[in-house]
Formats: structure tokens, sequence, C-alpha cells
């Protein structure tokens, strides 16, 4: 399937980031808490900008493989900097990042840590959430300390918040990277801390969205061009079917021969029923069929599940279980075309404003 609204959203996000200020000048006063200690300050400063790297790399995450996932967490760790910058104006410190661009530093192992932190992203879709597991432990780690050093109410309850925020963005880069089959290794803490942050902790769908028609429609995940889903949700039957376009697990010799298209072409349907955001599907394989005959009469299948989930009209999950082929994992997907977000958002009675 084809590639075409990939640069929109990419520029939507770049868009969103339009006006941090800089904290120039005298803040309103420290609000009778005195001046910071040189640590104290240390560490804000670092905060400030240890908030930038999570954004700069969510966002560029987001670019990359535009789930939105990342650009909801970008977006969080936005509001994180505006706090940092409070901190600073109240205690009258001098803005570190002012007007600079995404994955530019003022200390140099940040810089040089949003390069790593992003090439490794970049490879995979996995390596991306495990980037952002890397980021939320090294910011529960540094937050904590953070707490510790001061004695500041102001500081202690700014840190607080973003430390609470980090532990459920920790929770949700690891629940992805299990969903997508995969152990989570601790980075950075002890693996204890992490599993007592993450616990049974589970995708959850998001409040309020319930599928509906205006979901019908082509979906796709730009990593994986060329293959993808047709989607029929049917609202009073609560039921919603799914045709999977795909490939064979590794391609085929090449004295496989097929008369009509590759030999590696694979179809798979599955259906199921729907609550609420999410679907629980039977994936159904038929084989023994010929070319638009009736006879012989194909044979069925069952091969395993998938989890369909939609947290809005823009963008979905599939996370499929295959035991037949020892594959479980998660594709992001979207629309190729959005003619019908509209409908969608009329019959869900949600937009799709983020957060
Ligand atoms: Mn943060
Ligand atoms: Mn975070």
């Amino acid at each position: 399937m084809k590639r075409m609204l990939c640069s929109l959203f990419a520029l939507s996000a770049a868009l969103m980031w339009g006006g941090v200020s800089s904290g120039q000048g005298p803040g309103p006063g420290s609000g009778g808490e005195g001046t910071l200690t040189s640590a104290e300050e240390a560490t804000l400063l670092q905060m400030r900008e240890e908030e930038k790297l999570s954004r700069d790399v969510y966002a560029a995450m987001y670019e990359t493989w535009q789930y939105k996932v990342f650009l909801n967490i970008s977006q969080s760790e936005q509001h994180h900097m505006d706090a940092m910058l409070k901190m600073l104006d109240k205690f009258e410190v001098a803005d570190p990042v002012g007007d600079n661009p995404p994955g530019v530093f003022n200390d140099g192992d940040f810089s040089a840590l949003y390069g790593d932190l992003v090439a490794k992203g970049e490879t995979s879709l996995l390596d991306a959430f495990l980037s952002g597991g890397y980021i939320e432990e090294m910011d529960i780690l540094d937050l904590e300390a953070a707490i510790a050093e001061t004695d500041k109410p102001s500081l202690t309850n700014a840190y607080s918040n973003l430390l609470a925020a980090s532990r459920n963005h920790l929770r949700t880069f690891v629940s992805h990277v299990r969903s997508m089959g995969e152990e989570y290794e601790a980075q950075f803490m002890s693996q204890d801390a992490v599993d007592d942050i993450v616990g049974d902790f589970d995708l959850t769908p998001s409040k309020g969205f319930v599928m509906n028609a205006g979901l019908n429609d082509a979906w796709y995940f730009p990593g994986t061009d060329g293959q993808g889903f047709f989607l029929t949700v049917l609202p009073e039957q609560k039921m919603a079917f799914m045709g999977w376009f795909t490939y064979e697990t590794e391609p085929p010799g090449e004295t496989c021969q097929a008369r009509l298209g590759d030999p590696a072409h694979r179809w798979i349907t599955a259906q199921g029923t729907f609550a609420g955001g999410q679907a629980h599907l039977e994936i159904d394989i038929t084989h023994g069929g010929v070319f638009d005959m009736g006879d012989p009469l194909p044979m069925h299948q069952a091969a395993g599940s998938i989890l369909l989930q939609f947290d809005d009209c823009m963008s979905g999950s599939v996370y499929y279980d295959i035991p037949s082929i020892g594959r479980s994992g998660l594709v992001p997907i979207r629309r190729i075309a959005n003619d019908n977000v509209a409908l969608c958002e009329q019959l869900s009675g949600t937009g799709t404003a983020a957060d």
C-alpha cells in the first residue's frame, strides 16, 4: 500500500513545538524559599535539558514510526520542560534551552545521548520502545536524586510530578516491548525496581472511544509498506472483520512458483466481537480453494488471535498472536487516506485532539 500522508503528520508534530519560551530576565521571585544551592541549581539546569532530551527523542521516534504513543509522550515532556522553566524563572536562573532546536543541547553529554538514542530507535520499533525505556529509567533515577537533594517545597513538588509521569511512561514502553513478545530488561535501574513500577500493567484502551463504522477502511504501518489491513466494523452486531494482506515468514525459494502473483502472498482473515475501543478477533486461515471456484470448497483453520485497539479515529494497534508460527507482535496501524475520519469522529463523538 502507498505511503501518502507521512509528511503531514511529521509536520504537525514539528509545528506543535513552535513556541518554547526562553526564561530570560528575573522571574516572579522564589516565594520565600531562598536561593538555590549550587548543587540544586546544577540539578535544575540538568533536568530542564533532560526533559528536552526526552521530548526531542520521542518526537524523532514519532517522525520515524508515526506511532502515536511517541507523539503523546513527547507532548507530555513539553509540559515537563515548561514546569522546569517555571522553576528556573522562580529561582532566577538563566534558561539553558532558549531557542535551541531539537537535538541541540548546552550539555554535550545530552547531545551525544540524543544521537545514540535516535540512531538506535530508528533501527526498529522495538528499539524505539527500548530507547524510551532507557530515557525513562535514567529520568526516574535522576528525579529521585533531585528530590533527595533539595529542601525547597516547590522543587520537590515539581520533581515529584515529573517522577510520577516518568513511571507512567516507563510502564507504557515496557508494556509495548512485552506486546511484541520480548522481555524488558532493566537498563539503568535494578530489574526489581523496574518490575515494581511496571507490575502487571497492561495496555489499556483509552476511555471513551468506541469503535464504529467510520473505521471501515484500509489501514497500514509505514514500516511494512506493501502490506496492510482492511477493516469492517459492524456496530449493530458489535462485530469486527479484518483482512490482513501479508507475506510468508520467509521468502520462498526461487524454484517455488505460483500462477497468480507471488508464492509468498498470504492473506489472513480475523473476526470477533468488540467493546469500546477494543476487539478480540480469531484468526482464520483458509486453504484448498481454487481461484474464483466454489469447488473444491476451501477448508478453514483457526490460527491464532488478534487484539485490535483504537484510541481515536486516526490510529490503532494490532496485537497478534499466532502460535503455529511462534510469532506474536504489534503492528501500529494508520489509515491510507483520511476520507472517513470525519464520519468516525461524528459517530464516536470524540475528536482527535491529542492528550
Ligand atoms: Mn518527563
Ligand atoms: Mn517521560
